[in-house]
């Protein structure tokens, strides 16, 4: 794997010509049309999930909604601006502890710098000059595609399921406001997902958000505003995770065990924070770069197919985690026109709590269920029903949870459970840090081919990442292997 010679592309984009129209979260200039900062009260046209579930006109789906409870809190400082980078608001104690019982834990190793700047209108660049790729002592999954930490207590990323022959179904960056009859098409084909939620869409679309969690997916996160993860300070990586957790157990009631990187873009001082906060990393093995489709994007319609009958041709070798979108109209009616060929490859697509066996993914009782379980029908119990589950003001309701006090949550995988020491950290292990050693996530045998496509994996990463960035021109230098 090592024998390709080592390069340097220099990867030169005029990002205005693409970032433009390459919007993963609201834009902060739509929201403020809300009746958040206007001080009127509209309805959805639904008072719960149920209701809104119904709704098929798009333009109805995506006309603002005033939720009174959750407009209070964003009001009051209780989460960040949306579409902001995410930092702790004054006087939000309880994060502060959780932030403080972080740093003293000493699982944030230091030698592991930010990445690239932030610009003053809070766009993040990564800048991969003067980092050495090839040694990668940060695990830096934008640099080689790493995904084994190389520090200690920080469990590997998760980007293949256990079982033979299955494909494991994940859409980023909902909750698209206009998803439901993409969603009728996954409870019609009886098919569940693993859905990476955006924090700002979920506090501006919270019913199409509990929509997902009713519907028997399960939810984890994908950062409040969206942004390179290892660009960002300590503080606003731990903000990013925390509210979006926050959100998401508000909005749906859940206190989710997962979360994925914008782009990819992780290193161990990001998994590390996330670990603190009971997140497990969560990558893919296969992108279909459907969120890079023309004429916003640069791939053509056929390229994207071509990428989906890539996967779907080695069903019977591999069974990868794939990056797919719920982002806009396309990437969902293309998961919807592919699907047959997904279907008729793989005898198995399913979300990743079957694919990783984990039943437990929250610490709400709720039991999802496991591979045999859900290929033999199988259901998961606890769920709330479309027309109960409600907004929960109360600000005691979030708490963080370590992945040893997570019953089987994402924590679990790879983890011994007779293990009980903090390995080589010297500090004690406080609440929020995993205390148990960690050994790999569920491989199969195509990670031994890793090498050989991090080169490429690694360039659409950057491309990915670039695209997503704001509208500055940038230089990155890219060290890999080609
Ligand atoms: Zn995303």
């Amino acid at each position: 794997m090592l024998g390709y010679a080592n390069a340097v592309i220099f990867v030169a984009l005029a990002l205005s010509s693409v970032s433009a129209n390459y919007i993963r979260t609201v834009p902060s200039g739509e929201f403020t049309k809300r009746s958040l900062h206007h001080g009127m009260h509209r309805r959805a046209g639904a008072s719960n999930a149920a209701e809104f579930a119904k709704i098929q006109d798009p333009a109805q789906q995506c006309s603002y909604y005033d939720i009174p409870e959750l407009t209070k809190m964003l009001k009051s400082h209780q989460f960040p601006k949306v579409s902001h980078i995410a930092s702790i608001p004054e006087g939000d104690t309880q994060a502060q502890q959780v932030w403080q019982d972080i740093q003293n834990s000493g699982i944030i190793p230091k030698e592991v710098k930010v990445k690239g700047h932030t610009d003053g209108k809070g766009h993040s660049a990564i800048d991969l000059a003067g980092y050495d790729g090839s040694a990668d002592p940060d695990c830096w999954w934008s640099a080689s595609t790493c995904k084994k930490p190389k520090h200690a207590n920080i469990p590997s990323d998760v980007y293949t399921c256990k079982e033979p022959n299955t494909w494991g179904l994940t859409f980023d960056d909902g909750p698209n406001c206009s998803h439901n009859a993409f969603y009728d098409f996954l409870q019609k084909e009886n098919l569940k997902a693993t859905l990476f939620y955006i924090g700002t869409n979920i506090v501006t679309w919270p019913l199409q958000a509990q929509r997902g969690l009713v519907d028997g997916h399960d939810i984890c996160g994908h950062t409040w505003a969206h942004r390179a993860m290892t660009t960002l300070s300590d503080e606003q990586v731990f903000a990013e995770l925390y509210y979006t957790s926050k959100a998401i157990k508000h909005v749906t009631g859940v206190t989710t065990s997962c979360w994925r990187p914008p782009y990819g873009d992780v290193d161990d001082r990001v998994r590390a924070i996330a670990a603190g906060l009971g997140l497990r990393t969560i990558l893919w093995q296969d992108d279909t770069d459907d969120w890079n489709v023309q004429p916003e994007g640069d791939a053509s319609v056929q390229k994207i197919d071509q990428n989906y009958e890539k996967i779907i041709g080695k069903a019977d070798k591999e069974s990868p985690i794939v990056l797919t979108h719920e982002i806009n109209e396309y990437t969902m009616k293309e998961f919807q026109r592919m699907f047959p060929k997904v279907k008729a490859a793989y005898t198995n697509v399913v979300p990743l709590t079957a694919c990783t066996n984990v039943t437990k993914p929250y610490v709400e009782d709720i039991t999802y269920p496991d591979f045999g379980q859900l290929i033999t029908g199988g259901k998961a119990t606890g769920l709330p029903g479309g027309d109960s589950i409600q907004f929960d003001a109360d600000q005691s309701a979030f708490k963080v949870v370590s992945f040893s006090q997570q019953e089987n949550g994402f924590g679990h995988i790879g983890r011994s459970r007779t293990a009980n020491n903090p390995e080589t950290s010297s500090s004690s292990a406080p609440q929020s840090t995993p205390n148990s050693s960690f050994s790999d996530p569920p491989t199969n045998e195509s990670d031994t081919k890793e090498g050989t496509k991090s080169g490429a994996a690694t360039l659409s990463g950057a491309l990915t990442f670039l695209a997503g960035l704001g509208s500055t021109a940038l230089f990155a230098i890219w060290h890999t292997t080609l």
